[in-house]
């Protein structure tokens, strides 16, 4: 049984099953050995985005791509939120179209996100990466239908009760960290959750069956 890395921009040297997640319109190169996401990243939207959605869909077909994104909002950036969120319905459209899970990226955007993405849960699974806020805004989005990919930084955080959260709705990842492994995260977050680490690596490979294969 292998940790899986929901999320990553590093090719990984251990033996973690990884998902390397390439930026449309960014990265150069998009190597296909290894299993992959793509979207179109907020910070990358510009005056070429349909260029940039028709060439993400012709990776999408590829039997390595099993997930599209990280896509998303991101308030922290000047491109309108306007624009933003019509790429990102593409992308929720896309993820309908070829029946593949979403990885999304948000930032300062929840109450947009929720609202947005009420239509497509029953459609879809809709994953927010690198989760790093408050328990109870965790609580409402898996309430809403998302799934969650924690962050390791949350662990820093000594009010939020991870045990509260139910763990077949969790995931983890390295994201752009080269330097985390993901045995260390999923021995951290086992820690935490008072939990053997042959449980944990048992549920996150059930939860991995269910959206992805
Ligand atoms: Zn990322």
């Amino acid at each position: 049984m292998r940790f899986i890395n929901l999320h990553t921009h590093h090719i990984a040297m251990d033996h973690s099953l990884f998902v390397l997640n390439y930026r449309i319109g960014h990265d150069k190169v998009i190597d296909n050995t290894h299993l992959f996401s793509v979207g179109l990243h907020p910070w990358d939207i510009d005056q070429n985005n349909d260029l940039f959605l028709s060439k993400l869909e012709q990776f999408l077909t590829h039997p390595n791509c099993i997930a599209i994104g990280e896509c998303g909002i991101d308030k922290l950036i000047t491109t309108p939120i306007e624009i933003q969120k019509k790429v990102f319905e593409q992308h929720l459209q896309l993820a309908i179209n070829y029946n593949k899970p979403l990885i999304i990226h948000c930032v300062k955007a929840f109450d947009e996100l929720i609202e947005i993405c009420k239509p497509y849960h029953n459609r879809t699974s809709l994953i927010v990466h690198g989760f790093n806020k408050s328990e109870n805004l965790a609580k409402q989005l898996i309430d809403k239908g998302f799934y969650l990919s924690l962050h390791h930084n949350l662990l820093l955080k000594p009010d939020f009760n991870i045990q509260s959260l139910p763990l077949d709705k969790l995931f983890f990842e390295t994201d752009d960290n080269a330097h985390l492994l993901i045995e260390e995260v999923y021995k951290d977050f086992a820690l935490k959750l008072n939990m053997e680490l042959d449980a944990l690596k048992t549920q996150i490979n059930r939860n991995f069956e269910t959206l992805f294969l």
